[in-house]
C-alpha cells in the first residue's frame, strides 16, 4: 500500500506494479498530484546542484533521462529547452565556477560561456558570465501522474481516501480509512506534507519536522523577454532561494518561487492559517534555532512576499527590462521541507525502513525530476 498519490507515490506503486505486486493507493483530494506536485515550476532538473554522491544527485542525474523518456513513452508534453544560470556581478563568478565544477562531478554536461553568448540565448539578460546547462527540460507534472495513474488501472487506486490511523497487523498493516480499513503486507508512505505525520501514525518516531515552505510566482505579461529558463547563482547554505524565470510548455514564463513559511501544511495564501500546524511549528525547537539564525534572509523573504515592487526588482537582477507592472500572480506551491531539531535542513532526500514499511521523509525538489528513481530505491529497499 502507497499513501500520497503525488508523483512520488505514483511512481513506487508503479514500479511496485511493474514487479508483479498488486497495489493500493490511498490519496486524500479527489485527484492525482494536487499539492507539491501540482503546484510547482515543472522543470525537469538537469542535476547540477546537488552534492556529488548523495541521493539528489544521483537520482536527478538519472531522473532527467528517465523521466524524459517516460515523457515521451506515454504521450507527455515535455520540452529540453536547457537553461542558464547567471552571474549578475563579479563576486558571484567564483561561485558560479564551483557549480559548473560540480556539475562536472555529477556528469551533468554544463558550459561556462560570456556575457555576450549568454546573450545569444537570452538577449534581454544582464550577466558578466553564465552556466548553459543543455539537459534541463519543461514538462506537466499532473500529467505524469494521470499517465502512471493509467499504467496502475488494474489495481487498487483510491482518491477521497486519507489514512487516519495505521496499526501493524499480522503478516503486514491495517489502515483505517473514511472506507473503512484496508489492510496490506507492506507499506510505503510517499505523504509529502504530511510525511512526518503519517510516519508517526505507523509507529516511528522520527527526528526530522517537515516545515511547509510556501513558494509564490508571477507571471509576466511579457513573456517574450524570456525565451527559456534563467536562474541566479544559488547561495549553497540556502540552496532553494533565488527566484527564477521559467518559460512554461505553453510559452507563459513563471517567475518564483519565494520562500516563506507557509501558516497551514497546505497554505497556499497568506490567509490560509492551522492553528495545528502553526503549533506543530512552534513546538519545534529546530524552528527557532533555523529563525535565529536566519532572521534576516527570512525577514527580506516575506517583505518580497508582501511588495511585488521588490519581488520585481529581485528579477530584474537577471532581466533588467522587468518592471513591476509586468507580474501578475498566479498560484503558489508549497515545499514539504523536513528540518532537524538543530534548526538545520534536511538537504537531501531521506528514506527510512521499518519492518514492512518505508517512508519518504525529505522529498523537495527534485524529487519531481527524480521520481522514477525514487521509485526503483523505494521497491529495491522493500525487498
Ligand atoms: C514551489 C515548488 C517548486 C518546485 N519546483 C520543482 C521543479 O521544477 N522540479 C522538480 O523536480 N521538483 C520541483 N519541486 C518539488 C516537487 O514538486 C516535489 O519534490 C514532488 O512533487 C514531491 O512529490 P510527492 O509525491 O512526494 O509529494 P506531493 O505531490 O505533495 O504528494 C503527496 C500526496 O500525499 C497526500 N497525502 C498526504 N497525507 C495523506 C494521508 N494521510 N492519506 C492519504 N493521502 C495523503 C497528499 O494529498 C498529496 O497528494 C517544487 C516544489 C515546490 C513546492
Amino acid at each position: 500500500m502507497v499513501i500520497g498519490g503525488g508523483i512520488v507515490g505514483l511512481a513506487v506503486a508503479a514500479e511496485l506494479a511493474s514487479r508483479g505486486d498488486r497495489v493500493t493507493v490511498l490519496e486524500k483530494e479527489g485527484r492525482w498530484g494536487a499539492h507539491q506536485t501540482g503546484h510547482n515550476s515543472n522543470v525537469v532538473h538537469a542535476g547540477l546542484y546537488y552534492r556529488p554522491g548523495s541521493l539528489k544527485a544521483r537520482m536527478s542525474v538519472a531522473g532527467n533521462a528517465s523521466m524524459i523518456a517516460f515523457a515521451r513513452a506515454h504521450g507527455v508534453p515535455v520540452e529540453v529547452c536547457g537553461k542558464l544560470v547567471v552571474a549578475t556581478s563579479a563576486d558571484e563568478v567564483p561561485r558560479l565556477k564551483a557549480l559548473a565544477e560540480r556539475a562536472e562531478a555529477n556528469g551533468v554536461p554544463a558550459k561556462l560561456i560570456s556575457a555576450a553568448e549568454a546573450r545569444e540565448y537570452e538577449p534581454e539578460v544582464a550577466c558578466v558570465a553564465a552556466l548553459r546547462v543543455e539537459s534541463t527540460g519543461i514538462i506537466d507534472f499532473p500529467a505524469v501522474c494521470d499517465a502512471l495513474a493509467g499504467r496502475l488501472s488494474e489495481h487498487d487506486l483510491r482518491l477521497h481516501s486519507p489514512a487516519l490511523a495505521i496499526r501493524p497487523a499480522p503478516g503486514g498493516v491495517e489502515v483505517a480509512t473514511p472506507g473503512g480499513v484496508v489492510r496490506a503486507d507492506a507499506l510505503v508512505n510517499c505523504a509529502g506534507l504530511h510525511s512526518d505525520r503519517v510516519a508517526r501514525l505507523a509507529g516511528l518516531t522520527p527526528a526530522a519536522r517537515i516545515v511547509p515552505f510556501r513558494g509564490e510566482y508571477f507571471e509576466l505579461r511579457r513573456p517574450s523577454l524570456v525565451r527559456g529558463l534563467i536562474y541566479p547563482v544559488p547561495d549553497p547554505t540556502l540552496p532553494f532561494l533565488g527566484v527564477h524565470l521559467t518559460r512554461m510548455l505553453d510559452g507563459s514564463v513563471h517567475c518564483g518561487p519565494n520562500a516563506v513559511l507557509a501558516l497551514r501544511r497546505e497554505g497556499y495564501r497568506w490567509r490560509d492559517f492551522s492553528l495545528t500546524d502553526v503549533a506543530d511549528v512552534a513546538r519545534f525547537p529546530g524552528t527557532w534555532r533555523l529563525a535565529r539564525r536566519y532572521a534576516r534572509t527570512g525577514a527580506e523573504e516575506v517583505l518580497r512576499s508582501l511588495s511585488r515592487k521588490r519581488f520585481a526588482a529581485s528579477l530584474a537582477r537577471l532581466v533588467p527590462a522587468v518592471r513591476e507592472d509586468d507580474l501578475v500572480r498566479a498560484e503558489a506551491g508549497v515545499r514539504a521541507q523536513a528540518m532537524l531539531p538543530d534548526g538545520s535542513l534536511v538537504d537531501d532526500f531521506l528514506i527510512e525502513t521499518a519492518d514492512r514499511q518505508v517512508h519518504v521523509l525529505n522529498a523537495p525538489s527534485p524529487a519531481a525530476t527524480g521520481s522514477l528513481e525514487i521509485a526503483k530505491h523505494v521497491a529495491d529497499r522493500l525487498g
